[in-house]
């Protein structure tokens, strides 16, 4: 899974957007800045597993009934004792109870799901519920005695099952599907079914007991034996379904209007499906692999970014079939859904957003993240509950890997270089409990830079190497992160291993100085990072004004000159308040590498005024009265303060106010001028602090792109003018 603010704005820029925020902004304290955007596993013991090997095989039929939503299921499942211990009950999850309460249900939708409910007034709280009901359970036509509690589903055995013995268990169920944006959900157009049914639980041999944990809360709880499937879904005839396997069509016979859509998929780690009467698919076969995109046809050119990212997906799993093993299926799917901010990965599946105008399908990184995950989660498979470094960790790198030989300098692996989270006291080895709202820095951030350590260290050949080596011995089987530092230590040997136990057990893990950037290469990279976000940001609307305040930072960021003038004719006061404001300014242009010159004095103003002043982009502080460019170019801002509807004289006529405006320059159309002002000799003492940091929200590429603002005398916005910005949301306030 990946959470992501937008798709052209990656992860990474949420993480250097808090950068920006923190370092321009020495107020706020770290911790609080980062915490704040709430918005991104035993050895088996299996022999290899062959297609009539499998220690899982499901025979599953249900009938989606659309007008009630919920799925009346039977299944049957064949279960492998292939453990040592003789087995007198067999344990199923049955995730779909987690939509029993809110309580349950994870914390990854709730602020998607307040959203829906707003535009959704008719649903009622407990539409956003849903569960699974058992029906019945039997074996060999005899009814089993079971249990249904806190998502486990224990069911009792009439014989008991020795090693090397199967048994063939049949279960009748029924579940509700919640309305909103769970895992398991309908929403507008499209079901999204994942966690319907209930799966077999991982037996734990060492410990001689079934895995009967809830499904996580604040994160994954997908530890699965890889299994066969054939699975029957009976659906409306003008439905499109999507789900892992061959998939076959045949209309039913007994009702007409309808179908059975089947879908057979062996040694696969789980089963989902995604169904929507509206889903167009797009198919591309080469060299005997067939990617399929589902996606809804509501966008001019929607096809051609469809077509982009098909071929992404085939560049991705070329790239790591070569370097970590080959992807064994015959085909690929993805889902377009209605998710915000988050993707998710299933075997053969993955589930994203919505496509967008603006989306950038060669440097989509979250893709990139989903697909790699067909290694580390749906091939090589882990407890996620317990070991989520195993699948985050390697599908972050990955996904680095990938964007660094692909020659995508940004997303790369300076990506990796230049973060640092050593002050985060966790271990990359922490379960989700241990992790906590922390599992993206802990699992994704401090996980893929071990990873990259270990790269570094050995060599890329040396590295491959392992990983083909690490592939073969845990594809189609449960991975941990003591068998990861066996398969380390056998093929790259003991110092290796130690370097990495270490990094995945040191809470204090930082990635050693020799591997990270020089100063002067991270100063560079956060330019060019800068440069590409606010082009990104900006360029999300059509026809956005040339007006706006963050745009100042886009032209300074592509080389056009900048000059800062202050007000020189200020009292003591003013003059203090004008240095502190003009200090938290200088800040975040010194992290952009944003080069400017500021002028203070009413000579040097006289002299540049003519030329320099001319062709560059200029940003005045303080009252308008004594700023010298503001009065020589009085009439002219006038004039251009109409294209904003600003009033220009009225507004620097009101008393106790203060605030800012962006017009283009009265000398030159190419260029702006931004005046953070206020009235009146200077600011009051308790407005400074609000004052300036209205003043860098109103720079930054992830806000609303203002036109102008009017502060209150304590420095709150009274009023303003401002284009939605649509990332804007994904970060949040404080
Ligand atoms: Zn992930």
């Amino acid at each position: 899974m990946k959470k992501t603010a937008f798709n052209t704005v990656s992860q990474k820029t949420l993480a250097f957007s808090l950068a920006f925020t923190l370092a321009a902004c020495p107020l706020a304290s770290a911790g609080h800045v980062l915490a704040a955007p709430a918005a991104a596993s035993a050895d088996s013991v299996v022999a290899a597993q062959t297609h009539d090997q499998a220690r899982v095989a499901y025979g599953i039929d249900a009938r989606l009934d659309e007008k009630n939503m919920r799925i009346q299921g039977s299944e049957t499942v064949t279960y492998r004792n292939t453990s040592k211990d003789t087995l007198r009950k067999i344990v199923f999850h049955t995730f779909a109870d987690a939509n029993r309460s809110k309580a349950t249900q994870t914390s990854m939708f709730e602020q998607n799901n307040e959203e829906i409910q707003k535009e959704n007034p008719q649903k009622k709280p407990e539409d956003f519920l849903g569960g699974i009901y058992i029906r019945s359970a039997a074996a060999d036509g005899q009814s089993l005695v079971f249990s249904n509690s806190n998502q486990a589903l224990t069911v009792e055995l009439k014989q008991e099952l020795k090693p090397g013995e199967a048994v063939t268990v049949e279960i009748g169920f029924e579940v509700k599907i919640p309305f909103g944006m769970q895992r398991l959900s309908y929403y507008k157009d499209i079901i999204n079914g994942a966690h319907w049914f209930p799966v077999m639980s991982v037996y734990d041999e060492n410990k001689h007991e079934w895995d009967n944990k809830p499904y996580s809360k604040t994160f994954e709880t997908d530890y699965y034996d890889s299994s066969d499937f054939e699975v029957r879904i009976n659906v409306p005839e003008d439905y499109q379904v999507l789900m892992p396997g061959t998939i076959t069509t045949q209309a039913d016979p007994k009702e007409p209007g309808r179908k059975v859509v089947t879908a057979v998929a062996d040694n696969t780690r789980e089963h989902v499906f995604f169904a929507s009467p509206n889903y167009k698919v797009e198919s591309v076969t080469r060299d005997g692999l067939t990617i399929e995109y589902y996606y809804f046809d509501n966008m001019p050119d929607k096809k051609k970014l469809v077509d982009e990212y098909i071929d992404t997906a085939f560049k991705a799993i070329q790239f790591f079939s070569e370097k970590y093993g080959k992807y064994p299926y015959p085909e690929f799917r993805i889902a377009e859904s209605y998710v915000e901010g988050v993707a998710v990965e299933f075997a053969r599946v993955i589930q994203m957003g919505q496509i967008r105008p603006n989306s950038d399908p060669a440097h989509d990184t979250t893709f990139v993240h989903e697909i790699a995950h067909q290694w580390f989660h749906a091939l090589i498979g882990n407890d996620s509950e317990k070991e989520s470094f195993l699948d985050e960790g390697f599908a972050d790198f990955s996904m680095v890997y990938f964007a660094e030989k692909q020659g995508d300098e940004l997303n790369g692996f300076k990506s990796i270089q230049i973060d640092d989270w050593s002050y985060l006291d966790k271990p990359i080895a922490s379960n989700n409990t241990e992790a906590g709202g922390e599992a993206n820095p802990v699992f994704y951030k401090k996980g893929r830079q071990a990873i990259y350590q270990l790269y570094r260290m050995v060599g890329e050949d040396k590295f491959d190497a392992f990983m083909k080596e690490y592939f073969k011995r845990y594809a189609h089987k449960n991975a941990t992160i003591s068998g990861l530092l066996h398969t380390i230590q056998d093929t790259l040997g003991e110092e290796a291993r130690k370097e990495m136990d270490k990094a995945l057990h040191d809470p204090q893990f930082a990635l050693k100085p020799e591997y990270r950037l020089s100063e002067a290469e991270e100063a560079a990279y956060w330019r060019e990072q800068f440069k590409t976000s606010y082009r990104s940001s900006l360029s999300q609307i059509p026809n956005l004004p040339a007006e706006t305040m963050s745009r100042i930072m886009d032209k300074a960021l592509q080389g056009e000159p900048l000059t800062i003038v202050m007000s020189d004719q200020a009292g003591s006061k003013a003059k203090k308040q004008q240095q502190t404001i003009l200090t938290q300014l200088e800040g975040t242009l010194g992290i952009m590498g944003i080069p400017y010159e500021v002028i203070s004095d009413r000579q040097t103003l006289k002299k540049k005024l003519e030329k320099e002043l001319g062709t560059s982009n200029i940003i005045a502080i303080g009252s308008a009265k004594i700023n010298g460019l503001i009065q020589a170019l009085k009439p002219g801002i006038m004039q251009k303060s109409k294209a904003i509807g600003f009033d220009w004289k009225s507004r620097m006529n009101q008393t106790a106010s203060s605030g800012a405006y962006v017009v283009k320059h009265p000398y030159n159309q190419n260029r702006l001028l931004l005046h953070f002002f206020w009235n009146g000799d200077a600011l009051s003492d308790n407005a400074v602090e609000p004052f300036a940091e209205q003043m860098l929200k109103a720079l930054n590429f992830s806000t609303d792109f203002y036109q102008y603002y009017v502060l209150n005398k304590t420095g709150q916005v009274a009023t303003d003018k401002k284009i939605a910005n649509p990332i804007a949301k994904f970060f949040g306030e404080e």
